[in-house]
C-alpha cells in the first residue's frame, strides 16, 4: 500500500514537472503561472474545470477566486473539504481575458488530464462546465449531448481497469450570478456526494 502511494506521488510529481515547462500551445505566452492540479491524489472524487482564471493564474492554484469559494461552500454543505478532493482544469494555462480555450489548446493539453486521471484513478469525475464535459467525452469516446442532458445522467466508463462514474454539471463561475444555476450545481454536488458516500473521508493526505 505504501509503495503504491509513493508510486502515485512520484508519478504526479514527474507529470507536474513536465507541465510546468510546457510550451505546446500559445497559452504559455501569456501565463503568469502554470496552474497544476491540486488536492488529494488518493481521493475518490476528481473535479475538472475549464481553465485557470485571473486569480488562479496569479496564484498558480486552481479555483481560488470567487468561483472557487462558491465551489468550496457547496462541497462543505456536503461535508466534503477541498483537501479531500483533487481539482484540475482541462487546460493548465490561463486563456487571455478568460476566453474559452479553443480546440487546438484543449487537444494540446488533454494528454496531461488523461495522465492525471490515470494516476489519481478516481471513482467519480465531476466535470464543471461545458468545456470540461466535452473534454471528458472526447477522452472516453462518447457523444456529448449537451450540458442540460448530460447533467441528468451518470455515465460509467472503464479506464485502465478502473471503473469511473462521470457526472457533468455547471461551472461555479456560471452559477455565481445565476441563482437557478447555483441550485442545479448544488443538487449535482449533492448527487456526487451521495455516490461517493463517506469514502472521501478514508484518505491519507499526500500533497
Ligand atoms: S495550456 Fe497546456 S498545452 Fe498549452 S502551454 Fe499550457 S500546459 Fe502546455
Amino acid at each position: 500500500m505504501i509503495i503504491m502511494q509513493d508510486d502515485k506521488r512520484i508519478k504526479i510529481s514527474n507529470l507536474n514537472e513536465l507541465i510546468k515547462s510546457c510550451k505546446k500551445c500559445p497559452l504559455h505566452l501569456s501565463r503568469t503561472n502554470v496552474v497544476l492540479g491540486n488536492g488529494n491524489i488518493n481521493t475518490k472524487i476528481m473535479l475538472i474545470g475549464e481553465a485557470p482564471g485571473r486569480n488562479e493564474d496569479l496564484e498558480g492554484i486552481p479555483f481560488v477566486g470567487l468561483a472557487g469559494k462558491l465551489l468550496d461552500s457547496l462541497l462543505n454543505e456536503n461535508n466534503i473539504k477541498r483537501d479531500e478532493v483533487y481539482i484540475t482544469n482541462v487546460v493548465k494555462c490561463r486563456p487571455p481575458n478568460n476566453r474559452t480555450p479553443n480546440k487546438e489548446e484543449v487537444s494540446s493539453c488533454l494528454p496531461y488530464l488523461i495522465e492525471e486521471i490515470n494516476i489519481v484513478k478516481p471513482e467519480l469525475i465531476l466535470t464543471l462546465g461545458r468545456t470540461a464535459g466535452e473534454a471528458i467525452s472526447i477522452i472516453f469516446n462518447y457523444e456529448w449531448e449537451g450540458l442540460e442532458k448530460e447533467r441528468k445522467k451518470i455515465r460509467e466508463v472503464m479506464f485502465n481497469g478502473t471503473k469511473i462514474k462521470i457526472l457533468s454539471t455547471y461551472h461555479p463561475a456560471a452559477a455565481l450570478y445565476k441563482p437557478e444555476l447555483k441550485e442545479l450545481l448544488r443538487d449535482d454536488i449533492k448527487t456526487a456526494s451521495k455516490i461517493i458516500g463517506n469514502k472521501h473521508k478514508n484518505l491519507i493526505d499526500f500533497m
